[in-house]
């Protein structure tokens, strides 16, 4: 992988007693081996996607420990090496972005979860929700409660992060069921310090061999009929054993305060929110201390229905603060104290939006509107509520005086090879006419926004060959399904390759062969040049589809724009039946400047010719119709005030950033735009050969000048 976290990875190396400072998701990586795992792994997505690359660039330290690392091919393959914790006492921990990987993983989670386990397990969730996500929102609760696996939710503070990852180990294995940790975005990033224990060696690991293979034991299996009392076994023996253990150890916290006729029920991911808007209103302080009682859930399920009931009895209101729909906390809270024939009203959603992250202006208004509802003794409400009002009222004034600013979405690189496919496919769909886009997940969505907008669907990783299956039948023009290699790799393979040859399908696929996981921070992939070791992976996309029977197949330069649109014109017109694979070539841009630079200033250092080229274009020529920028979309191709004072439209120009891929110069020549591009070479430690060819051309354009400014004398 590209991005290298050499540095921080020496944090896994302190002792006992010594001081950890660091972003949350390192210290989960410390905890786990402060905990003694045998195994880890997982599929990178954010927010986790630097907890497998820490673990890949700390693979000497881990290995000293005898731990085991797979960087797996997707989320479902993780889960499943699970399966090592069903009969052995191996502590084992993986990790992915959720929902979708928890998706993905679900059948591998379920046949975990109904044996259940030996050795301690963990899975660390990325829980993808809220205004920054990437995936669509929902949320892992749910597979929690229907698998019987345990959620923990800590509140985002190391100490706390740490404490759950290690008893998190022990509750697994007190409780015999899979662990989740699930880590909103705030918890990965929130920086602090905590004391460090030492690393711990596991009984068992690569370094301490188990000797065999226990005693058959059918009751390890998820089979019928065994599968029947694991389920009476999981609601009869695993659910209360847990409970005990989060009770016992004090897993949750309860905040007290002053207020002790309301109070607050917080998963605990969120308290820190919630800590921050109670400040503002002056019933908190910077520290934690809070004047409304709060009970942290810091295991979100189970809940612990004596520490439910504890909390809030003698209550007269209390506010469960519970992000999404349905409102399982609020749900079960209500239950448990109808159960005990506890008074305390239970309000959420109503003060709380049933939908969206809880940001701070959302929880500042439903803990002003909690507390008008509520009316606890000893505070004004009234005054409370007027203050949060005054607060927010900023926001809208601001509104109207900026006036509407336009959305900004996320976009390509400069220079990103996806680009230019989509340049093209415009380009033949100029000729052909539309048709349906399979989209799918990956770098290549970004085509969804403008100025591209191409896009009918997108089904999921790896989906959008079998998310056409049902359109190709349906239409009269071939469907495109746009699939990346990480895609292709982490599903496509099989459930859209495999699926469309196996049922004679028809249809056009595009590969998009960057070399890496893009997205997720340029991860390698079963068919990048070189695997996370350096040696190379032996497995390549072409041979692969070869082998499984495709037929009709092209590779081609991804910023050949003119190539790229006759072939994808050739693919939707054939009369030859059957899939039809183009794969786009070309090295993630982002990747490769990474990669370009530092060999560059490598280069620069030891003296020698440095050639950096970039595009430009011709003020003059420019007709200022901008079709240039409506069919690249490139960041760095903009545009700049006309200098000719005869003519007002403002013209293309190609600013400082351009990495000089070509896309724009092959567009104008591909689309016949003007002929205003021009690619220009930065040589740095010029040659002979560079000085000599230089002085010719100085020469001969000075001649022309000359000529041009007779001419017009
Ligand atoms: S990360 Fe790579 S593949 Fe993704 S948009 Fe940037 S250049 Fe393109
Ligand atoms: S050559 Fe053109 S398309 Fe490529 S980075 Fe530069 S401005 Fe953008």
């Amino acid at each position: 992988m590209e991005r290298s976290f050499k540095k921080e990875v020496q944090a896994l190396t302190l002792g006992e007693g010594e001081t950890f400072r660091g972003e949350g998701i390192l210290a989960v990586t410390k905890a786990l081996l402060q905990s003694g795992v045998s195994y880890v792994g997982g599929y990178q997505g954010a927010p986790v996607s630097h907890l497998l690359d820490v673990l890949v660039d700390a693979e000497d330290i881990i290995g000293d420990l005898g731990v085991h690392l797979e960087t797996c091919t997707n989320e479902a393959s993780a889960a499943a090496m699970l399966g090592a914790s069903i009969n052995y006492p191996l502590r084992g921990a993986v990790t992915w972005k959720s929902i979708v990987g928890t998706n993905v993983a679900a059948d591998a989670l379920s046949n975990l979860a109904s044996p259940g386990v030996v050795g301690g397990v963990m899975i660390i969730l990325g829980e993808d929700y809220g205004e920054g996500a990437s995936v669509i929102q929902e949320r892992s609760y749910a597979y929690a409660m229907k698998s019987s696996m345990w959620l923990m939710d800590p509140r985002p503070d190391l100490p706390t992060i740490v404490r759950m990852v290690e008893e998190g180990f022990e509750l697994s294995e007190a409780s015999r069921a899979p662990v989740m940790m699930e880590l909103r975005i705030r918890a990965c990033h929130v920086t602090g310090e905590f004391k460090t224990k030492a690393n711990r060696r596991a009984a068992f690991s690569g370094k301490n061999r188990l000797a065999g293979p226990p005693r058959f034991d059918y009751g390890r299996l998820a089979h019928p009929p065994v599968i029947y009392s694991q389920e009476r076994l999981k609601v009869e023996q695993r659910l209360p054993a847990a409970q005990q253990f989060i009770r016992a150890r004090k897993l949750n916290e309860v905040i007290a305060g002053d207020l002790a006729d309301v109070g607050i029920i917080v998963l605990g991911g969120l308290t820190n929110g919630v800590l921050r808007a109670l400040a503002r209103l002056d019933l908190a302080d910077l520290y934690g201390a809070s004047r409304i009682p709060i009970y942290v859930l810091n295991v979100a399920f189970p809940l612990v229905p004596e520490e439910v009931r504890e909390f809030c009895v003698g209550k007269r209101a209390v506010l469960v603060v519970e992000e999404g729909s349905p409102d399982y906390i609020e749900q079960a809270v209500n239950v448990e104290l109808r159960r005990a024939d506890i008074a305390t009203r239970v309000l959420g959603k109503g003060m709380l939006p049933r939908a969206g992250e809880y940001t701070s202006e959302v929880l500042l208004n439903a803990l002003a509107s909690f507390l008008a509802e509520a009316r606890p003794a000893r505070i004004d409400a009234d005054a409370i509520a007027a203050r949060a009002k005054n607060m927010l009222a900023h926001k809208a004034a601001a509104v109207a005086a900026v006036g509407d600013i336009p959305a900004r979405p996320p976009n390509f690189c400069t220079g990103c090879p996806e680009r230019p496919v989509f340049s093209a496919i415009k380009l033949m769909q100029r000729e052909l006419g539309p048709t349906h886009i399979s989209a799918d997940i990956g770098c290549h969505s970004f085509a969804t926004f403008a100025p591209f907008s191409l896009g009918n669907s997108i089904l999921g990783y790896g989906m959008s060959l079998a998310s056409a299956a049902a359109v190709a039948p349906n239409m009269d023009r071939r469907p495109i399904a746009v699939m990346g290699d990480g895609g292709f790799w982490h599903n496509g393979l099989i459930t859209g390759v495999a699926s469309n040859l196996f049922n004679k399908g028809d249809g056009v696929l595009i590969v998009m062969k960057n070399g890496y996981a893009s997205a997720t921070g340029q991860q390698y992939l079963p068919s990048s040049a070189a695997n996370r070791l350096g040696a190379p992976t032996g497995m390549t996309i072409e041979p692969t589809l070869r082998s499984l029977g495709v037929k009709w197949l092209r590779t081609v330069r991804s910023y050949s724009v003119a190539k790229m649109t006759k072939t994808l014109k050739e693919a939707m017109r054939t009369a030859e039946r059957g899939l039809k694979v183009i794969i786009a070539d070309g090295e993630c841009q982002l990747a490769r400047q990474r990669r370009v630079r530092a060999e560059d200033a490598e280069k620069l250092k030891r003296g020698e010719r440095v050639v950096r080229v970039r595009f430009g274009v011709d003020d003059e020529i420019c007709t200022g119709d901008h079709s240039c920028i409506r069919l690249s979309g490139c960041p760095s191709l903009t545009l700049k005030p006309n200098p000719d004072p005869l003519r007002s439209d403002p013209v293309a120009t190609v600013i400082e950033s351009c990495v000089g891929c070509g896309l724009c110069g092959e567009v104008a020549h591909a689309a016949v735009l003007c002929p205003s591009f021009y690619r220009a070479e930065i040589i740095r430690n010029p040659n002979w050969w560079d000085r000599a060819l230089h002085r010719v051309r100085a020469r001969i354009i000075g001649a022309f000048a000359t000529r041009h400014a007779e001419a017009r004398a």
